[in-house]
């Protein structure tokens, strides 16, 4: 089957975008705390001490939390 309206995919080529990345070796601020961070994590703290955050998907609701 021959269709000239078909779509043809091309192969993803390029350079991709590095991940953003923190040099050095970090620790949680959070005072007793001595959990070493990612370098990939942007915060100052751990995952355990860093405020809840919700990412934002389309096409859902933004969930509602009581503080
Ligand atoms: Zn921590």
């Amino acid at each position: 089957m021959s269709d000239s309206t078909a779509l043809i995919g091309t192969k993803v080529s390029g350079r991709r975008r590095r991940p953003k990345a923190v040099d050095g070796l970090r620790v949680c601020s959070s005072p007793r705390c001595s959990t070493r961070l990612s370098r990939y994590n942007r915060n100052g703290t751990c995952y355990m001490h860093s405020p809840i955050t919700f990412p934002r998907v389309r096409g859902r609701d933004i969930p509602v939390v009581d503080v």
